[in-house]
C-alpha cells in the first residue's frame, strides 16, 4: 500500500486531498498544527484504518515512521487576512517547513509535491499568466510574506531536484473554492456568502473591476492528483480560466443566494492584483486536465455548505484567536 504524508491536512485543500487519497486506496498520514486548519474538516476520516493524524508544526523537524512514497506539502496560511495576522509563521512554513519536508523526502526517497500559488506572479503584467512569466511581486508589501515564501519554496524545491535528484512536483494553484473554506478568512467567496446569509450588504473592494478566475475544489484536486503521478518537474498552473470581475461576481452571488442585498464599496487592499487568469495550456497538454465544474454549479454546492453552518458560526467574527498564539 502506498503511503502519503499530507501537510496542512486539516485545511480546505488538504482535507479534500485526504479524502481523495483515501478513496484511491492510499495510507494517508495527515499533519497539521491547526493554526488555520480545523479538525472538523477531517474528523470523518479518523475511524478509517488507513488514516492517521499527527498534530505537528512542520517548521520543526518532521519525523514520520516507516516508508513514505509521497509527500504533499499544503501547510500554509493562504488568505490575505491570515498573512497580516501571522506573517512570520507564513514565511516560516513556506521556507523552513518546505526545507524540512524536502529533507524528509530525500531521507525516505519519496516524491514530493509542493503547493505553490498564482501569487508568485504578483500583480501580473502578463495576461493570462503562463508558467514562463517571472511575476511582479512587491517583496515588502503585506502579501510579500506569502508571495516570497512561495517563491523561495519553488527555488529550494528545484534546488533539491537538481542537486539531490529528488523527484519534485510544483503546482501553482489559482483561486480555488468549495465546501470547507473558512467562513471568516477574508477571502471573497466566504465573505460574500457569509454576508448573504447574515443579511448584510456585500463588500466589494475598490471599484470591483479587478478580476479573478475561480476553480472548484474537485477540479483542483484532480489536477493535483494527475500532476503528482506525472513525470513533469516544472511548475504547472492549475485553475479555471473563466475570468470575472469582482463586481459582476458580487451580482452573481446576489442572484444565486436569492437575497436582496446591495453592494457596498470599500477601499482596495494594498497590492491587490488587478487581474488574474491562468493559462492552462500546460496542464491540458501534459496532464490531459481541464476544469469540468462551471461557476454556477460550484457556487451552488459551496453555498449549500455554508448554509449548513450554525448561526453561531455565521455570527462569529473569527474562527481562531490569533492574538495569544503563534507570535514567534
Ligand atoms: N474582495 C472583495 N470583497 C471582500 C473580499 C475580497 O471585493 O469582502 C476582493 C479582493 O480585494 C480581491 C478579490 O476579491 O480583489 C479576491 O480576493 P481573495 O482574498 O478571495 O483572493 P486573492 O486576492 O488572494 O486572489
Amino acid at each position: 500500500m502506498k503511503r502519503i504524508l499530507i501537510t496542512g491536512a486539516a485545511g480546505f485543500l488538504g482535507s479534500h486531498l485526504c479524502d481523495r487519497f483515501i478513496a484511491e486506496g492510499y495510507h494517508v498520514i495527515a499533519m497539521d498544527n491547526l493554526i488555520t486548519g480545523d479538525l472538523k474538516n477531517i474528523e470523518h476520516l479518523f475511524r478509517h484504518e488507513n488514516f492517521e493524524y499527527y498534530h505537528h508544526d512542520v517548521t520543526k523537524f518532521v519525523h514520520v515512521p516507516d516508508k513514505l512514497d509521497y509527500i504533499l506539502h499544503f501547510a500554509s496560511p493562504a488568505s490575505p487576512i491570515d498573512y497580516l495576522k501571522i506573517p512570520i509563521q507564513t514565511l516560516k512554513v513556506g521556507a523552513l517547513g518546505t526545507h524540512n519536508l524536502l529533507g524528509l523526502a530525500k531521507e525516505k526517497n519519496a516524491r514530493i509535491l509542493i503547493a505553490s500559488t498564482s501569487e508568485v506572479y504578483g500583480d501580473p503584467l502578463v495576461h493570462p499568466q503562463t508558467e514562463e512569466y517571472y511575476g511582479n511581486v512587491n517583496t515588502i508589501g503585506p502579501r510579500g510574506v506569502y508571495d516570497e515564501a512561495k517563491r523561495f519554496q519553488e527555488s529550494i524545491t528545484m534546488a533539491y531536484h537538481r542537486f539531490h535528484g529528488l523527484e519534485t512536483r510544483i503546482v501553482r494553484i489559482f483561486n480555488t473554492y468549495g465546501p470547507r473554506m473558512r467562513l471568516n478568512d477574508g477571502r471573497v467567496i466566504p465573505a460574500f456568502m457569509g454576508q448573504a446569509l447574515r443579511g448584510e450588504d456585500l463588500t466589494v473592494f475598490g471599484d470591483g473591476s479587478q478580476t479573478r478566475s475561480f476553480c472548484y475544489v474537485d477540479d483542483q484536486v484532480e489536477g493535483i492528483y494527475r500532476l503528482l503521478l506525472s513525470d513533469y518537474e516544472l511548475p504547472v498552473n492549475i485553475g479555471n480560466p473563466h475570468e470575472i470581475t469582482i463586481r459582476d461576481f458580487a451580482e452573481e452571488i446576489i442572484k444565486l443566494t436569492g437575497t436582496d442585498q446591495k453592494i457596498v464599496y470599500k477601499p482596495l487592499p494594498k497590492d491587490d492584483p488587478m487581474q488574474r487568469q491562468p493559462d492552462i495550456t500546460k496542464a491540458r497538454e501534459i496532464l490531459g486536465w481541464e476544469p469540468k465544474v462551471g461557476r454556477e454549479e460550484g457556487m451552488k454546492k459551496t453555498f449549500d455548505y455554508f448554509k449548513t453552518l450554525s448561526r453561531e458560526d455565521l455570527e462569529r467574527k473569527e474562527h481562531r484567536d490569533f492574538s495569544q498564539r503563534n507570535r514567534r
